[in-house]
């Protein structure tokens, strides 16, 4: 599925809108077509949630690199 490196890149954007509008509605239009990255988009947000329900501050920057390396082994497991 092309297009997903740059969805990836730009999903967290995405959830914290600290994006264009015009980018959005490109991540948009693919996480409409993409499942994958709609897994990690939706992964993502509930991280985002559950963090954020819980008052702590941001997640270290190890954790979140950990966690988008998860994501990106998942999405290469479909497409080899
Ligand atoms: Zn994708």
């Amino acid at each position: 599925m092309s297009g997903c490196e740059t969805a990836v890149e730009y999903v967290y954007q995405y959830i914290d809108d600290e994006i264009t509008v015009r980018r959005r509605a490109r991540i948009k239009w693919h996480l409409r077509r993409c499942p994958s990255c709609v897994g990690a988009y939706e992964f993502e947000k509930q991280l985002k949630q559950r963090v954020a329900a819980a008052g702590k501050a941001q997640p270290s920057p190890e954790f979140l690199a950990q966690i988008r390396e998860i994501v990106e082994q998942a999405q290469g497991e479909g497409s080899s």
